[in-house]
């Protein structure tokens, strides 16, 4: 398991973002138009839930809430 500090991206599949726990495929779509700020990522396969910062689709890991 890493610390997610500082400006860990997260990749892409298929659409969705990849969690950066398990590296399995989100429910979250990824949109280049999507622009959210302290969004929860939720990661229905591992659990783990994340704040993240999406900047034109690009999603980048603020903290890991647990
Ligand atoms: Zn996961």
């Amino acid at each position: 398991m890493q610390t997610s500090k500082g400006h860990v991206k997260l990749i892409v599949k298929n659409g969705r973002y990849v969690c950066p726990n398990c590296k399995q495929v989100t429910n979250q779509q990824a949109n280049p138009q999507t622009n959210a700020e302290n969004l929860i990522l939720w990661c229905r396969n591992c659990k783990a839930e994340f704040f993240v910062n999406i900047d034109h689709g690009q999603c980048s890991i603020v903290s890991r809430c647990r």
